[in-house]
């Protein structure tokens, strides 16, 4: 079943958009399954479950972390994590500047913006957004690459309302790549099982998709 429903979905995905397969609290069996179709490219949301399962799983799969990323615990992801989707504040990306500055390298990123009406839910308002991107402090950081944005819509059956929650983050990606220096700005990170083919819609170039995929939880 898992083979079979993913290569449905990326079947019937526009070929502008990514799909990451969500596989928090799912087995490395599983994982395989979904990686003997081919698929690399796999989300988790927690930094202990990513660590044990990276290890085990074949190194040629590209690992987004998509979860609230606590700063103490960029360093065990740093090495080897392909794109960290949930960057919500400025002090967890000077840390994983850090961090990638230790390891020589690069780590992609991208800004997650506050949409959802559940407080539970991470991310920079607008003005934070925009006073941290304008600030010196940022430009200076050179061992990240802030690639676009990542948001979540209320977990809510009124279409009218996600849709409105994706405009916001459709309207501040086009704006960013216009008016932004930033090179790369590319990547919007919106929609999973619920309410993707709303996010295509509203230009996302990325879906997280789990349930969908593996079945509820
Ligand atoms: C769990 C999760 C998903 C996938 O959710 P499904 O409804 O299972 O598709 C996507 N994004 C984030 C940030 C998640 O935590």
């Amino acid at each position: 079943m898992v083979a079979q429903n993913l290569l449905q979905i990326k079947s019937e995905l526009p070929a502008h958009v990514q799909l990451v397969v969500v596989s928090k609290t799912k087995s490395n069996v599983q994982i395989l399954e979904a990686y003997a179709t081919g698929h690399r490219d796999f989300g988790e949301n927690y930094v202990q479950e990513l660590v044990d399962k990276a290890a085990l799983l074949p190194k040629d799969i590209r690992w987004h972390f998509i979860g609230h990323l606590q700063s103490n615990k960029v360093k065990y992801i740093a090495p080897f994590v392909h794109l960290i989707h949930g960057v919500d504040s400025f002090k967890l990306l000077k840390e994983i500047n850090k961090q990638a500055a230790k390891l020589n390298k690069i780590i992609p990123c991208l800004l997650q913006i506050h949409i959802a009406e559940e407080e539970t839910k991470f991310g920079f308002n607008e003005t934070e957004l925009m006073s941290m991107l304008n600030c010196e402090e940022f430009k200076a950081l050179e061992n990240i690459r802030i690639i676009g944005l990542m948001g979540m819509a209320t977990f809510s059956n009124v279409e009218e309302k996600i849709v409105n929650e994706f405009k916001i983050v459709q309207i501040l990606f086009q704006n960013l790549q216009l008016n932004s220096e930033m090179k790369d700005f590319n990547t919007l990170s919106i929609g999973m099982s619920s309410d993707y083919k709303i996010a295509i819609r509203y230009s996302s170039t990325l879906v997280r998709i789990g349930s969908a995929i593996f079945g509820s939880r």
